[in-house]
């Protein structure tokens, strides 16, 4: 989608510190950090939100999930912990209509959801 910031990443139009790139899935740091640890897990394809992913393509979101380990574990923040959030759509919070996955660390995220 033309106007979609993160199909400018994945597009390389914009350019990112890519922390991983396969066919499906891209992960780079998110542009305002809430923890010291803070990246974005997306698919390359453009779904607005976790809803518009069809049911045949949801293995995407598996390779999201391996992905997000793999990089906590890259970052060394595995055993200390992590916090994996997806908002959906306004009142889940989304601002970017581009799935993404939040990988935060590096501080306790208390309660809250995001902290
Ligand atoms: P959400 O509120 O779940 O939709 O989160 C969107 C996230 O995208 C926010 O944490 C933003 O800081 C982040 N973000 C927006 N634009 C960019 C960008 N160009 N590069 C990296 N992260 C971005
Ligand atoms: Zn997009």
């Amino acid at each position: 989608m033309n106007s979609c910031i993160f199909c400018k990443i994945a597009a390389k139009q914009i350019p990112s510190n890519l922390l991983y790139e396969s066919d499906r899935v891209l992960a780079f740091p998110d542009i305002g950090p809430q923890a010291p640890v803070h990246l974005l897990i997306i698919p390359k394809a453009h779904y607005a939100h976790l809803g518009e992913i069809p049911d045949e393509q949801l293995g995407v979101v598996e390779e999201m999930f391996t992905v997000a380990r793999k990089l906590a574990a890259d970052k060394g923040v595995q055993d200390r912990g992590y916090r994996l959030v997806m908002n959906v759509n306004p009142e889940g919070g989304q601002t970017v209509f581009h799935v993404h996955l939040h990988l935060l660390a590096g501080r306790p995220m208390g309660p809250s959801l995001i902290g």
